[in-house]
């Protein structure tokens, strides 16, 4: 038997705290873009209250919360009041990442947005997108498709092409020139369940037209998804356009110290879709937080969200830094006599300048005292190819001394890879000539160096092309790392 004056007067007592978080967050959108990134919504009140004062927000590694009585425990799990009862559904220090994250994603848009975080950018995918790929009881038989950008992240690349076009009667329809508004238009249709675009994308720096793109989704009835890991809440902000769903990889620039993995799902209210329950369609992301990733269970440690809110804290100025550096390192190499090409959207002459010029600007420069004028800015991922094929490629790749040869991107430290020995091999020579990514090319991303070192650097292994010396892996080495299933029969990646 409930002890329903009890279990009421801890509701009352919610509502209240409810009413000022909701004050908070309606406070916060009204600051700046640094503000909130510095703030979020911990405030002083939240600090005295709730934290001991503390003036950073804490990290709580624990379980589960503790409850005064039956009647509390009664009307926290029945969802009555809002609880931390078990921190794979809900934790104070995710809840602080979450919607610090959620305003800067919502940054310049009117309405409410939230966030759920991940335990990795793939996971945010997978939250993100298989909800709608259910079965339509109306049409229970029919099959269903989805159509996204070829141009993608190597991991989204095999988790649509393998994992999602496993399942029964599910197509996933790749856009081959994401420039081409025909293409979208012909890929869409009555069976479409989500729209899904990377931009710029990782690593050819493809991009689109986006509010066209949203406006085509739309009137077809369809919700669309944007991987913003490239460009970050620093230069674009696809929610304020019109998207209903944004992912990030927050283990990427969001979080540049590089000290682990983490993802995101940020959304709007009231997204647009034919399918799922009214609750998936009201606010989307605390609905994945709620149901399908409570009941899943791929959550963030509470250790990586407070990592990630402190390093987002300056992502501006970092980004701004970041995107300087790598315009001054694109120009040199597009005058370097050893590179074929390079492919930065901030340099003038590429194909796709014009297009991106008008979608990314470094977020409140009008504001800034040291521009008071929008300014553009293209983030810090940039590809070149070498000249001379793989081997040359490969050959200046390890002739690296500053630069760091690993699959990663998005740190203040410049990395480099090349993709199609990395993150993109495992989508075969087919998958990449689809995407554009040669054997020659090489990803740079460009970090907090000074630019003139990171050129350093780039002219000294370039010139080892033509030298007889090549670095020779020394005699006596070590391996470091964990066996994988994979590697016994090598080569099939297809699983
Ligand atoms: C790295 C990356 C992902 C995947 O994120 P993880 O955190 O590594 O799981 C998704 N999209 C883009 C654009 C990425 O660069």
């Amino acid at each position: 038997m409930s002890n329903t004056t009890g279990v009421n007067n801890y509701i009352e007592a919610a509502r209240k705290a409810e009413a000022k978080r909701l004050s908070q967050f309606k406070a916060m959108k009204q600051c700046r873009f640094d503000t909130i990134a510095v703030h979020g919504m911990y405030s002083m009140s939240e600090a005295l209250d709730f934290n001991q004062g503390a003036i950073i927000e804490p990290l709580y590694m624990c379980t589960a919360q503790g409850y005064r009585d039956a009647d509390e425990m009664e009307a926290a799990l029945s969802y009555q009041i809002p609880t931390w009862c078990y921190s794979r559904i809900a934790n104070p220090s995710l809840y602080y990442f979450e919607n610090t994250l959620a305003l800067l994603e919502g940054y310049g848009y009117d309405g409410e947005t939230s966030c759920l975080a991940t335990s990795s950018g793939m996971a945010a995918i997978q939250s993100a997108t298989d909800p709608f790929l259910t079965i339509d009881p109306e049409h229970p038989g029919q099959p269903i498709n989805f159509v996204s950008t070829c141009q993608v992240y190597g991991g989204t690349f095999q988790q649509f092409s393998l994992r999602k076009s496993d399942k029964a009667n599910v197509e996933c329809r790749w856009i081959l020139d994401s420039t081409n508004l025909d293409e979208w238009a012909a890929k869409i249709d009555k069976n479409t369940r989500f729209v899904y675009g990377e931009l710029p994308s990782n690593p050819g720096q493809s991009f689109f037209d986006l509010d066209a793109v949203i406006e085509l989704a739309h009137s077809r009835g369809v919700p669309v998804i944007i991987d913003n890991t490239v460009g970050t809440p620093a230069l674009l902000r696809p929610i304020a356009r019109g998207a209903d769903i944004v992912i990030q990889s927050v283990t990427k620039t969001l979080a540049s110290s590089g000290f682990g993995i983490a993802g995101a799902v940020i959304s709007r209210k009231n997204i647009t879709s034919r399918v799922g329950p009214d609750e998936l369609k009201a606010d989307f992301a605390t609905y994945l937080k709620g149901l399908p990733n409570r009941d899943n269970g791929p959550n963030l440690s509470p250790m990586n969200a407070m990592l990630s809110l402190a390093d987002m804290r300056t992502l501006r100025a970092k980004v701004d830094l970041f995107s300087r550096n790598t315009l001054h390192v694109a120009q040199y190499l597009e005058e370097n006599p050893y590179v074929e090409r390079v492919d930065y959207l901030g340099l003038t002459d590429h194909p796709l300048h014009e297009l991106a010029r008008r979608y990314l600007f470094l977020v409140d420069a009008e504001q800034d005292p040291q521009y008071k004028t929008p300014v553009n800015r293209y983030g810090h991922l940039m590809s070149f190819r070498v000249k001379g094929g793989a081997p040359a490629a490969r050959k200046m790749f390890d002739g690296l001394n500053r630069i760091w040869r690993a699959t990663d991107l998005g740190r203040v430290k410049s990395v480099a890879t090349i993709p199609a020995i990395s993150t993109h091999s495992q989508q075969g020579d087919e998958g990449r000539e689809m995407a554009d990514i040669p054997p020659n090319l090489i990803r740079l991303c460009v970090g907090g160096e000074h630019p003139d070192d990171v050129i350093a650097d780039l002219e000294q292994a370039l010139a080892v092309i033509d030298g007889t010396t090549r670095k020779q892996v020394p005699a006596e080495y070590s391996v470091g790392g964990a066996s994988n299933p994979l590697l016994k029969d090598g080569g099939d990646f297809k699983r």
